[in-house]
Formats: C-alpha cells, structure tokens, sequence
C-alpha cells in the first residue's frame, strides 16, 4: 500500500507529526476499536482507514480491539465478521485485544480509585441516578452514598464482584463533581451489575465495566499515543483524561475526534442494520443493498475503491454528510482501471444477419482491457444470429439517437458495420426479431463515403451463455432516512422509507468466459456497467452476477 493512497493534510496528521517532531513519541500507536455489536459499515471504513492508515503512513502500529463490555449484544460471529472485513479491506493489526482481557486489571485499577476516596458504592437505582443528574443549567444533587466510607465501598464491590447482590442494585461510581458543567463528570457510573453471559469470558464476571472507564484504561495498556474517535465522544474527553490520570495507568493516550461519516440515502448504525436483518427486509448483513463492509463486498465494490473514497471523503470536525456518487464515483474509478470488459446483452432481440457468408465472416481478436495486455484477448466472431440490446433499436428514434434504426447503419462493437433492413414485430407491434445486412468492407476499418456514429454491444446467439443478473438500485427513497420527522416531532420509523424497487433478476446472454469464472470475478459488461460474479451464489455451471455500479452516474437525474 502506497502512503499517497491515504488522506492528507488533515489536522490529526499535524497533530502526529508534531509530536514525532518533539520527540514526544518514538513511534505512533493508533487502534480501532469496534464494539463487536454487529458488522461493519461503510463509517467504519472511514475509521478504519484513518487508524491503520496513519499507523502504515508514520511507521506505526495499529491494534484491532474489541470493546465488548456490552455482553448481552455482542458475539463471536461479529468477531469474526469485523476481523474478515479489516483483513479484506487490506489490513493487518499489529495486536488482536479485547477489552475482556482487562477485565481484572480494570476491576483492581478501581479498587485503587475506592482506596483514593475516588470512587463508590451508590444503592440508587439508574432512574434515580438520572434524575439527580441534574440539568445542562443545573446542578446535580449528592447521592446520599456519596460519603460513605472508603473501606465500606471496597467491602460492597468486592461482594458485587463476588454476586451477593441483584443486577441493578448497586453500582460503582466515580466521585468528581456534581455540579460540573460537563454532565459527564457529574459522578459518572463505571460498574454496574449485570449477570449476562459474555461471549469470552463467559460467566466469570457479573459486573461489567461501563465504556467510558473502560475505552480509556485499554488505550493506556496498549500504551496507544492516538486515541482517533467520532465527534460525539468530545464531551467525554475530560472524564476520559480524569480517568488516566487518577489511575497508575502505564502510559497517557490522548483523545482526538473527527466527524462520522454519514452517507445519503443509506444509514450508518449497525443498530439500524440489525433492524433490518432481524425484519428481513435484506437477505443478511451482507445483502448486497447493504452499506456493510460484507454488502459492499458482495455487491462487487472493491477495497482499493473503499480506500479511495475513504481518502475523498476527509478527515475534519466538520459535518460529513456524503452523496452516493462520491463513494459509487470512486469504486467505477478503481474498476475502470482493472476490471476486465466483455460482452453481455441483458434485453435482447434477435438479429438474423441476411448476408451472412460463412466462408467470408473474419473473427477478431479483442483485448480484455483497453490498458491491459497481460489480460489477454479473445476472438470475437459473427454468427448467422446475433443477440443485440432491446434499447439499442428505435422504430422511431428521439433526436440525435445515434443507435440503429430501421435503414441505418452501426458499429458491431469489435465487429462489422451493421445495416437494418427490416422490422419484425408481433400484431401488438412489438419487437420480436430484425433483419440486418453487414458491410464485409468494414472490419477494423471505417467506410469511407459515409460515417457510421453508433456502436453497440452484440454477442452470437451460437456461444452466448445464460447468466442470472441482480440489477441493484438504492435501498432508501429518502436521503437521510433515519432523520425523517413526523408533524409531532418524532422520528418516522426508516423502514418506511425503503425502496420496494431496490432489486431486480433477470436473465441475459453474456460470453462463454462467464463459464469458467470463480465467484468475486469483477468484470465492466461494455456499456452497460460492472458487475461481479456473486461471492457465495455464482458456481460456473449457474453464473449469477451482481451490479455494482453502472458506467456513468445515473443519481443525478433520478
Ligand atoms: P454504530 O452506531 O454503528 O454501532 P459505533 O460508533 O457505536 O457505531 P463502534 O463499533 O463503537 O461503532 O465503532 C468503532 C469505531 O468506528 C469507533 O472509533 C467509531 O468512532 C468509528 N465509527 C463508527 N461509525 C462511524 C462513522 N459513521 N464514521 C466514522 N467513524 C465511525
Ligand atoms: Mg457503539
């Protein structure tokens, strides 16, 4: 991976390079850490680009932690969904780690908190502690176990640890300041009681660690320099420098935010995605309508695309709301330069050629791309029929079609110049066949008293090969789906808002080589678009593919 390939001139790099400059640190060590919930999205690719990108940029280290504290929605599935898709995306963590891991050396770093008269054992319930929380323009009110005894909170969260007492009984909070402006470090609870089965540590603990006690500490024993998050976090960065510092923490990471990505017409919340896996609205997460890391993947966008655009897109605390067209633009770029071309017809009438000589016909080497040779080519030949586009052929044309007519003239791609002499259509007056006549004049050269402008797609009828198509369209009719208000003020439930069109099979005639391809094969049909072969449903015997983009934007106009 080229270090150009990654966002530049952002301020966190400024950030990093003066640090490195000051000598601050030898060496960067940045870390993503997803919260196993569910699978990556199109915004984790943002983040994970960013971290493993400066890592690779500054010579760095990135780690791959998972900070799952939540047991009850987290699994090892996710795990490994998330673990596939940073691998894919083409990169590699320096260190595995799980937040799990520190489990014990969190616990014990909070019965040092106890000890300091820092932290304790609150009997409040969550609803009473929210309602003395307080208000932005208030102050909160004192627990009444705020001043218990430090020996007295030790004693009871060691007996929670120990599961003497119910969930949700008790909690362990942080002593600060129950006035503080930040709501964050109005006495902020660090442990509760949860008995959940956790996906690594099984039933060992009953108490769990809340996130912003936990995030924290696992930055400072990684000894990360970089702690890199989405904007919604900067309000917790004093709890999170609180927390370093009143712990003997091994190092001192700092908290730097960017803003999330957000993309329209699609939504950027595994909560949300999971919604619509769990309603089957899509097939799984990896449906190709889905801005999942896996989606995308099947869907045929490809890594270097997703760097690209995560490259576009920026790093800045400015709000970073994004058009399809910027991540489809990237991904067609990207597959411009290296997905081979061929030849399909996804609506075909039959075109009987009436001139037809077997022994005149001369096939025609095409390369596989344009830029490519090592691609190799393949002999693209005429037979007696030929399959060509429906959308191709206009009995009555619009103005300036340069497609064929009834009496005109165009380019067989790679082939002969074509002339149609004759309509065939049923008594409805609908298509069903043409009769066409070549020009043996033209093969590899123009005619020279007439210009031929329109060139089309064909493929003989004699070795096209069948394939199923997934033509996709948008999953969301809105732009910002999960952002829709009703009259009342409520938000309007974004499943109202999908696209009963986001999906199309059809069948269509493509060449023999679709016979021979292995799944995730990414390949522009000429004209058309670029689809790629389905990475779980293609077998060469049943070729299926799947649209991924088509060749020009058509966002646009809809
Ligand atoms: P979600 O709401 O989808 O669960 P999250 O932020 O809770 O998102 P995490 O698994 O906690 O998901 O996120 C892992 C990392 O990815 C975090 O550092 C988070 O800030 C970052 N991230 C998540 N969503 C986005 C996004 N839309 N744009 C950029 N970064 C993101
Ligand atoms: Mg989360």
């Amino acid at each position: 991976m080229n270090k150009e390939e990654f966002a530049d001139n952002h301020f966190i790099r400024s950030i990093i390079e003066e640090d490195l400059n000051n000598q601050k640190y030898q060496q960067i060590i940045t870390r993503f850490p997803p919260e196993p919930n569910g699978y990556l999205h199109v915004g984790h690719a943002k983040s994970i680009c960013l971290n493993f990108g400066l890592a690779h940029i500054y010579d760095g280290k990135c780690n791959l932690r998972f900070d799952d504290t939540n047991p009850e929605k987290e699994s090892d599935e996710y795990v490994r969904s998330i673990k596939e898709d940073v691998k894919w995306l083409g990169f590699q963590w320096a260190e595995e780690r799980y937040a799990s891991d520190y489990f014990e050396q969190l616990y014990q770093y909070a019965e040092s908190l106890i000890q300091k008269g820092l932290a304790y054992v609150d009997e409040l319930s969550a609803d009473e502690i929210r309602e003395m929380r307080g208000t932005l323009t208030q102050a909160g009110t004192d627990s009444p176990y705020r001043n218990r005894p430090n020996d007295e909170s030790l004693d009871l969260f060691r007996r929670m640890r120990a599961g003497e007492f119910a969930d949700g009984s008790k909690t362990l909070r942080l002593k600060i300041d129950m006035s503080a402006g930040n709501l964050n470090m109005r006495d902020p609870v660090i442990y509760r009681i949860r008995r959940a089965h956790h996906h690594r540590t099984g039933d060992k603990w009953c108490i769990y660690p809340m996130y912003d006690y936990t995030h924290c500490l696992s930055d400072a024993i990684e000894h990360i320099t970089h702690s890199i998050c989405t904007l919604e976090f900067e309000a917790h960065r004093p709890l999170y420098d609180w927390v370093v510092q009143h712990v003997d923490a091994p190092s001192e990471p700092h908290q730097y935010e960017f803003s999330r990505l957000e993309l329209l017409y699609s939504i950027t919340s595994k909560r949300k995605l999971n919604q619509l896996v769990q309603q089957q609205h899509v097939s799984g997460w990896d449906d190709p309508r889905m801005p999942t890391i896996s989606g995308m993947r099947r869907r045929g966008y490809t890594p270097a695309g997703l760097r690209l655009f995560a490259k576009r897109v920026g790093i800045s605390k400015s709000e970073n709301v994004v058009d399809m067209d910027v991540l489809e633009g990237a991904i067609r770029e990207d597959l411009s330069n290296n997905a081979p071309r061929l030849m399909a017809v996804l609506n075909p009438i039959k075109v009987e050629i009436t001139n037809f000589d077997a022994t005149r016909i001369e096939g025609k080497t095409a390369p596989y791309h344009p830029e490519k040779p090592e691609y190799g080519e393949r002999e693209l030949k005429l037979s007696q029929t030929i399959y060509i586009e429906r959308d191709d052929f206009a009995i009555e044309p619009p103005k300036g079609w340069k497609r064929l007519i009834v009496g005109g003239e165009v380019r067989l791609r790679h082939s002969y110049v074509m002339k149609c002499d004759e309509v065939v259509c049923d008594n409805s007056g609908s298509v069903l066949s043409l009769k066409c006549s070549i020009d043996y004049d033209t093969l590899g050269k123009n005619p020279e008293d007439r210009k031929v402008k329109g060139v089309i797609h064909w493929l003989p009828t004699d070795d096209a090969i069948q394939a199923n198509i997934r033509l996709y369209d948008r999953l969301f009719t809105e732009p910002r789906p999960d952002a829709v208000r009703s009259k009342d003020g409520e938000y309007v439930d974004f499943t109202k808002f999908l696209n009963p069109n986001s999906i199309q099979t059809i069948k269509a005639w493509i060449e023999p080589i679709a016979k021979t391809l292995p799944p995730e094969s990414h390949w522009q049909f000429e004209r058309l678009g670029y689809f790629v072969t389905d990475r779980f449903d293609h077998t060469p015997d049943k070729p299926i593919f799947n649209r991924t983009v088509t060749l020009r934007d058509t966002w646009q106009k809809k």
